[in-house]
């Protein structure tokens, strides 16, 4: 049996087909008889509250709790667009909250999982906005906000952060290798799955005189990514539209 990782979905109401996609995929055998799913941040495009009366976040909730109610736990970690996700919605949805940084263990091998945002060092301007946007107490004051003020401020980020991405160098936003082995090397692990970026990708390394590995997820902008691991190895592969 397969364990499965999927992030960067960005689901937005503005891409109907990769939410029927990710609903289709959720209602597979593959999925419905997995070990278990991960949903490594990024699901959604944004996450204003876990009291969003929309209906996107009604479909995703009756999405991962069927896969709960056949058995299969559903993990699921904060992302930089819906670090709001909180433990109502994770309620509602069957979701299993992970912290950023979780090692576990996967098919008898120690695996460090993250979205991927924190090892961008190189991105110190992000960093910044980072720090600010987890702050508990910014998190409390934006919460309290009425949900069309929430849906408005979600917006205006957005596009800050497209802006941003549009002047930043491509190597910027990637991940920095010492950020990378420094992690790996604090949690012990030769294996690392995270996504963020939206370069799907195997990387294999000699990490202290062991072979690592650094798996990165796919985004769903175009179509689907999926990694499945096993005792054989990992799998990285697309998900067709069709
Ligand atoms: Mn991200």
């Amino acid at each position: 049996m397969a364990t499965l990782f999927i992030s960067d979905l960005h689901l937005d109401p503005s891409r109907p087909q990769i939410t029927a996609l990710f609903e289709n995929y959720l209602a597979s055998d593959e999925v419905r008889h997995a070990d278990a799913l991960y949903i490594l941040g990024d699901l959604v495009e944004a996450w204003i509250g876990d009291d969003d009366d929309a209906e996107l976040p009604q479909r995703i909730a009756a999405a991962t709790r069927a896969v709960r109610d056949a058995g299969v736990s559903v993990y699921f970690m904060v992302g930089n667009r819906d670090f709001l996700l909180g433990e109502v919605f994770a309620e509602r949805a069957g979701l299993t909250l992970l912290d950023d940084g979780s090692v576990h263990d996967i098919h008898g091998r120690p695996t460090l999982l993250m979205h991927g945002d924190v090892l961008c060092t190189d991105d110190v301007a992000y960093q910044a906005v980072r720090r600010q946007v987890r702050n508990p107490e910014w998190q409390k004051q934006i919460l309290s906000m009425p949900l069309q003020a929430r849906r408005a401020f979600a917006a205006k980020a957005r596009e800050d952060s497209k802006a941003h991405t549009g002047n930043t160098m491509e190597s910027i936003m990637d991940v920095n290798g010492d950020a990378v082995a420094e992690a790996m090397r604090k949690t012990g692990v030769t294996r690392l799955i995270h996504g963020h970026t939206h370069r799907p990708a195997v990387h294999a390394f000699e990490l202290e005189g062991n072979a690592a590995e650094r798996i990165v997820l796919g985004d769903w902008y175009e179509q689907g990514s999926v990694l499945r691991v096993t005792e054989d190895g990992a799998d990285l592969r697309g998900l067709s539209l069709d």
